[in-house]
């Protein structure tokens, strides 16, 4: 089963993610989670990326898509995925379904989680995970750049009738069992 877990940032995908994945048995591919450990590690991938994340601004597809290429090799990801900021244009949707559909698999669901926009800011900023993306200036550019070139995704998969929206207000446990009723 594999199922992406889509929302702007702030909206707790990174949570319900874990909820999602220790409750599943299914693993767990974080593009951001990613990006940020190259960077810890000081890779060429790091040094390329930190100052587009620093920014809020999108890697570019290419990059994005050649890294869950890669990763999705390892036999962990047999199983299902739950993953989790990606694909986060249309043009990394697209090279998703063929790189799926390589491996004679495909997106079972895409959840979406739904939580005003005063809300995200109010919970980026105050979540004090020292993430350089996390200012107020960051976290903008961020919303603004998940309106213009990750919200179209939803409706590339809107097509194949694969998207679900979900309530992402109130306790993390409230909004788990409403994402564990659609899967
Ligand atoms: P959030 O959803 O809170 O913004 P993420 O951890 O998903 O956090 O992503 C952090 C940053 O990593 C993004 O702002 C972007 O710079 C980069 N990134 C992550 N996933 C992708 C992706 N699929 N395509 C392009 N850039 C990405």
């Amino acid at each position: 089963m594999n199922i992406i877990l889509f929302g702007p940032p702030g909206a707790g995908k990174g949570t319900q993610a874990e909820y999602i994945v220790n409750h599943f048995g299914l693993a767990h591919l974080s593009t951001g989670n990613m990006f940020r450990s190259a960077i810890q590690n000081k890779t060429s991938l790091g040094i390329k990326v930190k100052s587009i994340l620093d920014a809020g601004e999108l890697v570019s597809d290419d990059v994005v898509v050649d890294l869950v290429q890669e990763e999705t090799t390892k036999d962990m990801y047999l199983a299902g995925c739950v993953f989790d900021g990606f694909p986060r244009t249309v043009a990394q949707a697209e090279s998703f379904d063929h790189m799926l559909a390589n491996k004679n698999t495909a997106v079972d669901a895409l959840i979406s989680l739904v939580v005003p926009e005063e809300e995200l800011i109010n919970r980026i900023l105050s979540r004090g995970q020292g993430r350089s993306d996390d200012t107020v200036v960051g976290v903008k550019n961020r919303l603004t750049v998940y309106e213009n070139e990750t919200k179209p995704v939803l409706d590339y998969y809107e097509k194949q009738g694969l998207v679900n929206f979900i309530d992402g207000t109130g306790s993390v446990e409230s909004v788990f069992e409403r994402i564990k009723n659609v899967i």
